[in-house]
C-alpha cells in the first residue's frame, strides 16, 4: 500500500512538472534548414498613425525573404486590447491590415501591456484563430524551427509599476491568470530556465514585449534587468527581441553575446534618447518600421526598415565567430587570472622558480 502511495505521488508531481512547463509549437524551416521572419510591434490602430503603410511595407519585404512567419512583440490592439472575442478592433487593427499574400502566415504574438488593459484571455482565446487563422497568441510558449528555438515570454507580469497604479488613473489590467503574481514570474522564470537550458538549436531568440535595455521612453525594465536577464546570458541567448519602445534599436552588450532589439514601431512612434555608440547603442530610429531577419545554421542578418521600405540599418552575424570572440575573451579572463594566482604562489613560496616551472607546465 505504501509502495502505491509512493507511486501516486511521484505520478502526480510528475503530471505537475509536465503540466508546468511550457507549451512547445513546431515550425518546419525551409527544405535548406533556412528561416526567415519579420518582427514588429505596438501595431493595433486600425491603420492609424501610420499603421497601414508599415504593414504595405511588411508586405513587400515578406514576399521578397518568402518569409515563414511575423513575430508580434505585443500591444497588439490599442488602447485597451480587445473587449471580447467579437471585437471587431480584431478584424479592423489585425485582419483587414495585414492583406498582403506573403503576410497570410501564421503569427506568433505576445501580449503587451495594453493588451493587459482589456480582456487578455480573448486575445489568448482560439476562437480568434477560428476567425483568422494566422492568429495565435499565449502567455509564454516555445517554438521550435530546428535551427532556432523562439521563447515567447509574458512581460508584463513583472512590471511593477502596473501593480502599484493608482486606479483613479483609469489603468485597470485584467490579471486573470496572473494572480498570486509572486507564483507566476516565479515559475515562468523557472520554466524559461529550464526549457533554455535544455535547448539543442543553434540559435535561441527571447521574444517578450517589454525592454530588458532600451533607450526608449520607457528604458530599460528593470525588473527583467534584474530577474530575466542573468538567466538568457547564462544559457548563451543570442538575441532578446521587444515592442512597447515605439521606435527600432540595436544595442549589444558588454558582457555577453546578446542583442537587444527593439521592435516596437507598426505604428505610433516616440522620441528615443539613445546616443550612437555610447552604452553599447549600435542603432536607433525615433520613427515607424519594422525588421526583418534571415538565419542558417551559421549566420543570422538582422534588417530594420523604415515607414517606406527604406533599409535603415542592416546587422549580421556569425555563429561561430560570434561566440568565439566571447570564448576568446573568457580564455583571456582565465589566463589573466592564473597569472595573478601564480603570481601570488610564487610570491608566498620560499622556493624560487616556481612560477617559471608552473608556467612551463602549462605552456604559458
Ligand atoms: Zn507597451
Amino acid at each position: 500500500m505504501a509502495l502505491f502511495l509512493t507511486l501516486m505521488i511521484i505520478l502526480g508531481l510528475c503530471l505537475i512538472s509536465t503540466l508546468a512547463e511550457l507549451q512547445r509549437l513546431e515550425h518546419s524551416p525551409n527544405a535548406d534548414g533556412s528561416l526567415s521572419f519579420l518582427v514588429v510591434g505596438d501595431w493595433g490602430r486600425k491603420g492609424a498613425h501610420n499603421q497601414s503603410e508599415v504593414a504595405h511595407q511588411m508586405g513587400r519585404v515578406g514576399s521578397k525573404l518568402n518569409i515563414n512567419f511575423v513575430i508580434s512583440t505585443g500591444d497588439n490592439f490599442y488602447e485597451e486590447g480587445l473587449k471580447g472575442v467579437e471585437d471587431t478592433a480584431f478584424e479592423e487593427s489585425f485582419t483587414k491590415i495585414y492583406t498582403d499574400k506573403s503576410l497570410q502566415k501564421q503569427w506568433y504574438s505576445v501580449l503587451g501591456n495594453h493588451d493587459y488593459m482589456g480582456d487578455a484571455e480573448a486575445e489568448l482565446s482560439s476562437n480568434l484563430t477560428l476567425k483568422d487563422t494566422r492568429w495565435l497568441c499565449l502567455r509564454s510558449y516555445i517554438v521550435n524551427a530546428k535551427i532556432a528555438e523562439f521563447f515567447f515570454i509574458d512581460t508584463t507580469p513583472f512590471a511593477d509599476e502596473y501593480f502599484t497604479i493608482d486606479p483613479s488613473e483609469d489603468q485597470v489590467f485584467d490579471w486573470r491568470g496572473v494572480l498570486p503574481r509572486k507564483n507566476y514570474t516565479s515559475n515562468l522564470l523557472k520554466d524559461v530556465e529550464s526549457a533554455l537550458r535544455a535547448s539543442a538549436a543553434k540559435w535561441k531568440i527571447v521574444i517578450g514585449h517589454h525592454p530588458i535595455r532600451s533607450f526608449g521612453t520607457h528604458g530599460d525594465t528593470q525588473e527583467l534587468v534584474e530577474q530575466l536577464l542573468p538567466i538568457l546570458q547564462a544559457n548563451n541567448v543570442d538575441m532578446y527581441m521587444n515592442g512597447h519602445d515605439h521606435c527600432l534599436m540595436r544595442i549589444s552588450s558588454p558582457v555577453s553575446p546578446i542583442q537587444f532589439l527593439t521592435s516596437g514601431a507598426g505604428s505610433e512612434a516616440w522620441i528615443c534618447d539613445a546616443v550612437l555608440n555610447r552604452d553599447g547603442v549600435k542603432f536607433h530610429y525615433p520613427g515607424q518600421g519594422f525588421i526583418s531577419v534571415e538565419m542558417t545554421q551559421t549566420h543570422a542578418k538582422v534588417v530594420f526598415y523604415d515607414v517606406f521600405g527604406k533599409v535603415l540599418h542592416s546587422w549580421s552575424a556569425s555563429k561561430k565567430l560570434l561566440h568565439s570572440s566571447w570564448v576568446s575573451n573568457l580564455l583571456l579572463s582565465c589566463n589573466l587570472t592564473i597569472w595573478l594566482l601564480l603570481l601570488l604562489v610564487d610570491s608566498s613560496n620560499p622556493q624560487p622558480g616556481v612560477l617559471k616551472l608552473l608556467l612551463k607546465s602549462m605552456g604559458l
